[in-house]
């Protein structure tokens, strides 16, 4: 048991049931034992590994897509180029390797990194040393400026509540102690008029939602709108909520979610539909396409191949099998999808025009 089971054991006796939105709040930010506060999280050595962190053609590609989008905007000076959650800044580091030979785009960044643990900052820091960064807390604290934003893997680690269906209404997934372990339990009955859309599922199934996915993306559309601009998300999920998807991993592998608190991530399917409506009260959304559809219709194969000339041997290898992971749909090519924001009446960023 961690330091910080115990603690979420003593608020749960001292308050009841918690909420699996604020478990995973706790676990994955506490300010001392969160997971991201204090953890070596990504890549070979940690417990997951992300689209940025296996090639960089990932990020390379979407770096180019973004500039695109700048110049069609008629490249407006200084703008914002943004990520929320850039993990250990690989994805910046290679969007800004691509886009160095651009004319005009490096000098009329003001670049910002929106990152709540200190140490993800400080291999962010390592990652983007020459750069001048601003980091912040909250979306929110953005200057009102044509904004560049990319996000990945981010929002699946935000956190949600679970409702199931039972003959008792909805009724919202807690979680107990019971003999010193942490269990779920269904809390009392959720008021039936929220879930009155969905008054036709069945009893037995669980629907998620994400109030801050909803949040994030109704300020990320409110802002493009407002200033222009374009952001690319890209995730692992589904276009709607679709049952149980609270996962743990601890070294490559799904884990239990109610044991390791703070020593193994955390996530959930993001819902593409949630993201979908909430940004577009505002801007234009693209359609939600998959991972791998984006990165074909980017170029990736091209890229790949030029790269390869100048490989051989183990490396070879590795680059042949990272293309293939970032694209086949039995690996992350269709699990993971995109959507782009953009401000109305304005083209979709390049790979996301159908
Ligand atoms: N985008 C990176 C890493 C994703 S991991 C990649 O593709 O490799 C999630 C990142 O989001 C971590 O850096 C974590 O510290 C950060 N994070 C999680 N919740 C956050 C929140 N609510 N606000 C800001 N950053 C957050």
């Amino acid at each position: 048991m961690t330091a910080l089971s115990d603690i979420i054991k003593k608020q749960i006796k001292r308050f009841g049931p918690m909420p699996v939105s604020e478990y995973m709040t706790l676990c994955l930010l506490h300010p001392e034992h969160g997971y991201y506060t204090n953890r070596d999280a990504l890549g070979a050595t940690g417990d997951f590994t992300t689209a940025p962190e296996i090639s960089q053609m990932f990020g390379e590609l979407i770096g180019l897509s973004i500039a695109q989008s700048w110049i069609d905007q008629e490249m407006p000076t200084p703008f914002i180029l943004a990520e929320l959650g850039p993990g250990n800044g690989t994805l910046m580091a290679d969007i800004l390797r691509a886009t160095k030979s651009v004319p005009n785009f490096h000098s009329s960044i003001d670049l910002h990194l929106i990152e709540a643990s200190p140490e993800m900052r400080k291999r962010q820091e390592t990652a983007l040393n020459g750069f001048n960064v601003t980091w912040l807390n909250y979306f929110s604290e953005l200057p009102q400026k044509p904004l560049f934003l990319v996000a990945n893997e981010f929002f699946d680690c935000l956190p949600i509540k679970q409702y199931r269906r039972t003959d008792e209404g909805w009724q919202e997934q807690m979680i107990a102690v019971e003999n010193e372990q942490l269990h779920f339990i269904l809390g009392t009955a959720t008021s039936e008029e929220v879930f009155s859309k969905t008054n036709d599922v069945p009893n037995g199934d669980m629907l998620e939602v994400s109030p801050p996915t909803v949040a994030f993306a109704s300020a990320i559309g409110e802002h493009i709108q407002g200033n222009g601009g374009c952001a690319i998300i890209v995730d692992y999920g589904e276009w709607d909520s679709d049952g149980d998807s609270l996962q743990a991993l601890k070294d490559h592998r799904k884990i239990d979610p109610l044991t390791h608190c703070g020593t193994a991530d955390l996530t959930a399917h993001v819902s593409f539909k949630d993201l979908t409506n909430a940004a577009s009260k505002y801007a234009k959304v693209s359609s939600t396409i998959p991972q791998g559809i984006l990165l074909e219709r980017l170029g990736i194969t091209q890229r790949a191949q030029t790269l390869a000339k100048n490989m051989n041997g183990k490396k070879l290898e590795n680059h042949i099998s990272a293309h293939k992971r970032l694209t086949h749909p039995d690996e992350m090519g269709s699990l993971f999808k995109a959507i782009a924001i953009i401000p109305e009446n304005t083209d979709l960023p390049a790979g996301f025009n159908e």
